[in-house]
């Protein structure tokens, strides 16, 4: 695939002795700043729509559901996008099953899906997308910081990181169908279906990071003058690696401010103590 990623600049933050990086990429202005009011979406021809994409962009039929294709404004050294051939609203209810399969099939890329009014560009059309194994930090840090366990069924257990201000849910599992009967729990016991997921396959074994959501984007993104930070995370930011696209939005971004935003758009204690004490989530 060999992207030109060289004008791609990053830098490291720190929240809880937890590793962000920050990468400013501006051919992500697309995305970040995408509209995804139900007008809006009305009104484009869909991106992920095969009459719409370029002629030239290649795909890869999987399975005769999906199609994989290069993401043309890649954050990862390889960066696909999977969309679905039917113009289908991007839902992960009854999907969950699908990405555990990519997962096997691609071993090389961590799976990742983002909600609709979670960072999900193309809400009308479901799609997954991957990106190169090990790039987002959260792949080793959640190791250190495996905590409480909230719930099991069958080969799968959910637990959730400690002192971590996304409060990530991390789902392990041996067997795909516990992890999806966990997962489809865990999905009727969110208030709303806001969420973002990544998942890779190693060891014989799925690990699911869920990252439940309050909020779509933080105050700092409607913010106005120099105040204002174009910043709407997503999978890939909460898996650590936020993306700023404008150059003074990454240089200004400090520990502080990214902790802050962290804060805003993910679950918090009160959330959480609701969702332990739903019984959807318990064993
Ligand atoms: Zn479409």
């Amino acid at each position: 695939m060999g992207n030109d990623n060289q004008h791609i600049l990053t830098k490291t933050l720190m929240v809880n002795q937890m590793a962000f990086h920050v990468q400013f990429n501006a051919a992500r202005i697309r995305s970040s700043a995408a509209k995804t009011d139900a007008a809006s979406i009305a009104q484009r021809p869909c991106f992920l729509c095969k009459e719409n994409r370029p002629p030239e962009q290649k795909s890869i039929d999987w399975n005769g559901q999906y199609e994989i294709l290069e993401n043309p404004f890649p954050i990862f050294p390889q960066h696909l996008t999977i969309p679905t051939y039917e113009h289908t609203p991007q839902q992960l209810q009854g999907r969950y099953a699908d990405m555990l399969k990519l997962a096997v099939e691609m071993p090389e890329f961590t799976l990742f899906y983002n909600g609709p009014h979670c960072g999900a560009s193309a809400p009308d059309h479901m799609h997954f997308q991957a990106g190169s194994r090990h790039f987002m930090p959260i792949e080793q840090q959640w190791q250190e910081r495996i905590g409480e366990h909230l719930a099991v069924e069958g080969k799968a257990r959910l637990h959730i990181m400690a002192n971590d201000p996304r409060n990530t849910l991390v789902l392990i599992a041996d067997e795909a169908k516990d992890a999806v009967t966990l997962f489809e729990r865990i999905l009727k016991a969110l208030s709303k279906p806001m969420v973002n997921v990544l998942c890779y396959y190693e060891n014989n074994q799925w690990f699911t990071f869920i990252f439940p959501r309050t909020k779509h984007r933080p105050s700092c993104y409607f913010a106005e003058g120099s105040e204002q930070m174009i910043i709407s995370p997503a999978s890939v930011d909460l898996g650590g690696v936020f993306i700023t696209v404008r150059q003074e939005d990454f240089e200004r971004i400090d520990n502080k401010c990214l902790e802050n935003i962290l804060r805003e758009v993910c679950w918090q204690e009160s959330t959480i103590n609701t969702f332990k004490n739903n019984n959807y989530a318990r064993t």
